[in-house]
């Protein structure tokens, strides 16, 4: 499947036809930078919808991520995965590019502190 590089949108086009609505994976290496260092992108799947509110063009968007990050207080890789909504209103736009939009989600919906399952790592040291 190939991924999608490229996030603009045609607001005019959009307009016209009411609403417009999609939905793919991006390459996580266009977004290594929106994440801290410790948490790696495996895989991302996007959802935008656009639709037209009076002169307003509303994008609510939604993405799946599965990553690998490190545990707090062991450092071991673990798998996570991170779901957000994203929203953006757009008014006198003819085009828009909403790769920041998605970048500045992400770095939103990454986990701060994260903890393994193992065992020995949730057990609380005396
Ligand atoms: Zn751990």
């Amino acid at each position: 499947m190939t991924k999608k590089r490229s996030f603009e949108y045609n607001l005019m086009e959009i307009r016209k036809n009411n609403s417009f609505t999609e939905e793919y994976e991006i390459d996580c290496m266009d977004f290594r930078d929106s994440t801290s260092p410790l948490t790696k992108l495996k895989s991302a799947t996007v959802y935008v919808n656009f639709h037209i509110d009076g002169n307003d063009v509303i994008l609510s968007g939604k993405f799946s991520i599965n990553a690998t990050t490190i545990c707090s207080r062991c450092g071991k890789e673990i798998d996570i995965s991170m779901i957000e909504n994203f929203e953006e209103v757009y008014s006198g736009e003819e085009t828009v590019d909403i790769k920041d939009v998605i970048s500045e989600a992400i770095t939103l919906a990454e986990p701060i502190r994260v903890l393994c399952k193992d065992l020995s790592c949730n057990k609380v040291k005396i």
